[in-house]
């Protein structure tokens, strides 16, 4: 789907696909910078697309197009080709780094070759004057040859220091790419595409070395209405406060992370289903222990409430099995009447 899009962006239609976009930021008074624009050009591109309906819903919902909303979009709809042009620039400045690394190491090899032939012509001159009268000359010689050897030692030393640093400046910044791509922007958990890496990592260890491992999956409730009455922007601080809760309570190898829109989900290795669920419950309690307050007008927002669903790993089962379980348990919670936790099997 993406690649389509990509595909008419070079395509005849492209410039009217711009002029469109333009038009639009022009119109609804947004700034068209290179996000705006970029946002914008793919809204246009494809108008049923998800982006474009939850850019029709917040309009709807009468939220302001701030610079922060539009970098949250950007980040969720648009991730991969920032990240993966950060990832270019990264691997460009690491390729030109290993290129000069071989170039002072060839230089290195070649001020020792010419080292050692320096000193086999010296060997030879010797042998041709067995009464020691060139001696002098060959000290001298010898003695040149290595202060050369030693300043170019030098220089060599000082450019591989150098790329040593960059390289490590390099590695750095590609670690942060890779937490990046790992995080959820928002909440700063790990987002849906490190858990799917996670799940499927504790489900392979736990079937084949033995364990038990839980996954809880827990849902604000009545968030919609929440979104309505307080506004989005408010309720992204309330999945941010949900979020801190989550990380308090949860340290690896246990695993946090945002599901999906308002959903969180926890993974439990070497926990049972009795030490998971006394987990959640604590989490439940800490959310709704206290109302919640608006920062910017301190409007007493009312108390959060969470529910949530328990499933543990059986034997054979695949990541969509457990999820589908602790999922169906969710809801159970929910038609209870919310603000609490089901475990599978006593729906
Ligand atoms: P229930 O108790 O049954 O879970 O009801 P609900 O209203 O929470 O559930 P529903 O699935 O109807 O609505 C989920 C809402 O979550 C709708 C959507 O606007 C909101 N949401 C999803 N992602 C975000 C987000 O990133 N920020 C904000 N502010 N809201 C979000
Ligand atoms: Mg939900
Ligand atoms: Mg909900």
């Amino acid at each position: 789907m993406a690649e389509d899009i990509e595909a008419r962006f070079r395509s005849p239609e492209a410039y009217e696909l711009a002029r469109l976009a333009l038009e639009h930021l022009e119109s609804q008074r947004i700034w068209p910078t290179p996000v705006n624009y970029e946002l914008w050009s793919y809204i246009i591109a494809e108008p049923n697309g998800a982006l474009a309906r939850e850019l029709e819903r917040l309009l709807v919902a009468g939220e302001p197009i701030t610079d922060v909303l539009t970098e949250r979009l950007a980040s969720t709809y648009l991730p991969k080709g920032r990240l993966s042009e950060q990832i270019r620039d990264t691997g460009k400045a690491l390729s030109r780094e290993l290129a000069s690394a071989e170039q002072a190491i060839r230089t290195a090899q070649e001020s020792s070759e010419n080292f050692s032939s320096r000193l086999e012509e010296t060997t030879r001159t010797l042998e041709k004057d067995p009464s020691g009268a060139a001696l002098q000359d060959v000290v001298a010689d010898l003695t040149d040859a290595t202060k050369q050897m030693q300043l170019q030692n030098a220089s060599v030393e000082r450019a591989l220091a150098a790329s040593t640093t960059e390289v490590a400046m390099l590695r750095e910044q590609l670690e942060e790419i890779r937490k990046e791509a790992a995080t959820d922007p928002l909440t700063l958990l790990a987002n849906r595409r490190a858990f799917d890496e996670a799940i499927e990592r504790i489900r392979a260890e736990v079937s084949e070395g033995g364990g038990d491992f839980c996954l809880a999956l827990l849902d604000i409730d009545h968030f919609k209405k929440f979104n309505d009455t307080w506004g989005h922007q408010t309720g992204d601080q309330v999945l941010r406060y949900v979020a801190g809760v989550i990380r308090q309570r949860v340290a690896p190898p246990m695993f946090a992370a945002r599901f999906g829109g308002e959903e969180f989900a926890l993974i439990l290795p070497e926990e049972s289903l009795s030490e998971t669920a006394f987990l959640v419950e604590q989490i439940l309690k800490d959310v709704s222990v206290a109302s919640v307050r608006r920062r910017s007008t301190n409007d007493n927002l009312g108390v959060i409430t969470l529910s949530a669903g328990i499933a543990c790993y059986r034997p054979g089962d695949t990541v969509h099995d457990l999820i589908e379980r602790a999922d169906a348990s969710l809801y159970n919670a929910k038609r209870r009447g919310r603000n609490r936790l089901a475990v599978e099997g006593d729906g």
